[in-house]
């Protein structure tokens, strides 16, 4: 008989000792995950002492957490959502500071695509509750009332916002809690890791011997992938219009928004842009995908050191001039 019983066992001896290999993390890797922000947060770290390896992870988590909590729109002491409370002038926490200039500096680049006042027009659309829905064209022409970077104010850590405008910082906060995340682990002695909040994520040091590859999601085809980067202390982040949508009547309706008509753009089926930064990253893959392909390439071009890899709304791939270097494949 061909399945003897020592083949038998020999066969599942391989097969247990080749589970083990995949699954058991390969020596000098640590890898953790945690829920924050809403996603799978990530953390590998490669080419340090287990135990230093799980206390800057934890450290890491830690810092993420508070900095979810400051900057969150869900948490109610948080500070947009004071923000959007307040009367007048408000003192906000250094990071927000930071964050919000960083976004009105974007938001001005990109001539108003990107806007960190979207607060009404996402409770209305509820692409992040249980319920979306679209609105009545006259509650929209509501909503963008008073938009525009001008709307926000910012002079150190003092803030001023037009009345009518509600602060959302969900396109660049988990950017920039990714990043904050990074300094946490490299604070801690740690040079080479990949730190990945649910498609924001940033990649320190090597892989080994080689720069990290990483393979970036079709937009349609769930199992292919549209190109690998190669990167090496580098944020890559994706927008894309499958992440939080809804269909009615045959369309797609979903989470990023055209702040001058107050529907989702249409522009593009998703942008994935890497920088120096995951906060920048973050920021620019949103308004790219706000502008489209031939707008969007010139915001790119006008931050040092970014590039950008576009599926627009027609299927049709394009890369930016600076998107070559860092191809890995296919
Ligand atoms: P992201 O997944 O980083 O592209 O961010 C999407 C989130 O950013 C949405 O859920 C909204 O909260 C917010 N958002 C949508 N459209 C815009 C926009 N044009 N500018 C800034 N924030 C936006
Ligand atoms: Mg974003």
């Amino acid at each position: 008989m061909l399945w003897n019983r020592p083949r038998v066992l020999v066969l599942l001896g391989l097969i247990v000792a080749l589970g083990w290999w995949q699954w058991h993390p390969q020596p000098g890797e640590v890898r953790r995950t945690r829920l924050l922000m809403g996603t799978t947060v990530e953390v590998v770290v490669l080419g340090t002492a287990t135990d230093q390896a799980e206390a800057a992870i934890e450290a890491a988590f830690a810092e993420m957490t508070r900095l979810e909590r400051l900057l969150g729109s869900g948490y109610a002491e948080s500070d947009p959502a004071k923000l959007s409370r307040s009367q007048t002038e408000m003192v906000v926490a250094e990071e927000t500071a930071q964050i919000l200039e960083l976004g009105l500096q974007v938001a001005r680049e990109s001539r108003g695509a990107f806007d960190l006042g979207l607060g009404r027009l996402n409770a209305l659309w509820g692409l992040d509750g249980p319920d979306p829905r679209v609105p009545k064209p006259d509650q929209i022409k509501a909503a963008l009332v008073g938009l525009g970077p001008e709307a926000l104010d910012v002079d150190g850590v003092r803030v001023r916002r037009r009345q009518e405008v509600a602060i959302d910082l969900g396109a660049i906060a988990k950017g920039y809690i990714v990043d904050r995340g990074v300094q946490v682990l490299r604070d801690h002695g740690v040079t080479q890791a990949a730190l990945n909040a649910g498609g924001d994520m940033f990649l320190l040091g090597h892989h080994r011997d080689r720069p990290w590859h990483i393979g970036i999601k079709h937009p349609r085809k769930t199992t292919e992938v549209l190109a690998t980067l190669s990167l090496q202390n580098r944020a890559v982040v994706t927008s894309g219009d499958y992440e939080r949508f809804f269909e009615e009547g045959g369309e797609r309706y979903h989470h990023l928004f055209d702040p001058k008509t107050g529907y989702p753009a249409r522009a593009c089926q998703s942008v994935t842009v890497v920088a120096p930064s995951t906060a920048l990253a973050d920021a620019l893959a949103t308004a790219v995908f706000v502008l489209g392909v031939e707008q969007g390439f010139e915001l790119i071009g006008r931050f040092p050191e970014t590039a950008a890899l576009i599926v627009a709304s027609d299927g049709s791939q394009h890369g930016s001039p600076g998107l070559e270097q860092y191809r890995a494949g296919p």
